[in-house]
């Protein structure tokens, strides 16, 4: 496994690779490896010639009160976990790599960055948008693969895809979660056992709101309220938010159409988590 640091490094490699043809998949991430990351590595690795990894900790998508000190790094439990699954490359570069002259220039994301996860971090996806060109840009995947569990960030990144017109096909992967039902992140690291078993809430209410759907629940309110008590009545949970929008264009819904994504914000404890499903018609 090669570990690369600088950007010209980087480019070179993939450079090398396209011309002999070779497709390169990406799968960008923060680090602290868990198995939803690997599930991106093992899919990329199906599909592709070679696989790169980017372990990047992005400090302009952290708000100023967020965790960017607290976040969890492992950087040599990552490269072993990376190697073990014969990942091709590695691409770690540090703050000065990524932002030479600082972030002045960057992304605006505009009103699908400042809806759902972005009205309560402001600037968030501006930094996401604005860091995933730079590895783009460094990368040059052909395909590049991204969980669902971050759903908004998906809607984001093909948006600013299609609008720049960028060659770089966007595949989005399943949600890993614990048997519980808690979506695996970094984290759950945070949460002590009570907070933990607190945190299966999450799913649970995306789970009753998809099953008054699939019984033919058509108002978004009211499935929204039902889904707030369910969060209600565990003590430790406080929601943010609880929606239900169109997966295509995140926009909010008058009357449920399906698909519909249900997505929610819950803080348990001080520790804020996401979670979403993407309710599909039943097959047949
Ligand atoms: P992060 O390191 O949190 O920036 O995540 C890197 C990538 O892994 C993102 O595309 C996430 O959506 C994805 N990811 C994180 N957790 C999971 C999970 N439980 N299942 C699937 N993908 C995930």
């Amino acid at each position: 496994m090669q570990t690369i640091k600088i950007i010209k490094k980087m480019r070179a490699f993939s450079n090398k690779l396209r011309s002999e043809g070779r497709t390169i998949g990406f799968v960008p991430t923060m680090g602290a490896l868990h198995e939803g990351h690997l599930s991106l590595v093992r899919r990329s690795k199906s599909e592709n010639d070679v696989t790169v990894v980017s372990i990047f900790i992005n400090p302009t998508q952290f708000g100023p009160e967020e965790d960017f000190e607290q976040y969890p790094r492992n950087m040599e439990s990552d490269l072993g976990k990376l190697s073990g699954l014969s990942t091709d490359a590695v691409f770690i570069p540090d703050d000065t790599e990524m932002y030479p002259e600082g972030p002045a220039v960057s992304v605006h994301t505009g009103h699908i960055g400042e809806i759902l996860c972005g009205a309560s971090r402001p600037g968030h996806f501006d930094g996401v948008a604005t860091v995933v060109a730079r590895l783009f840009n460094a990368v040059m995947p052909n395909r590049t693969y991204f969980g669902q569990k971050d759903y908004q960030q998906t809607v984001v990144i093909k948006k600013m895809v299609r609008e720049q017109g960028l060659d770089a096909e966007i595949i989005v992967c399943p949600i890993i979660r614990e048997p519980d039902g808690l979506a695996i992140s970094s984290r759950n690291a945070y949460l002590n056992t009570g907070e933990r078993k607190a945190a299966a809430v999450l799913h649970k209410a995306l789970k009753h709101g998809e099953d008054l759907m699939k019984k033919g629940a058509d108002d978004p309110s009211q499935v929204i309220k039902e889904m707030e008590k369910v969060i209600g009545s565990e003590p430790l949970a406080e929601p943010e938010y609880v929606e239900i929008v169109s997966p295509e264009d995140l926009s909010s819904m008058i009357k449920i159409s399906i698909p519909a994504c249900l997505c929610l914000a819950v803080k348990i404890g001080t520790t804020r988590l996401i979670d979403n499903v993407i309710v599909q018609k039943n097959a047949g």
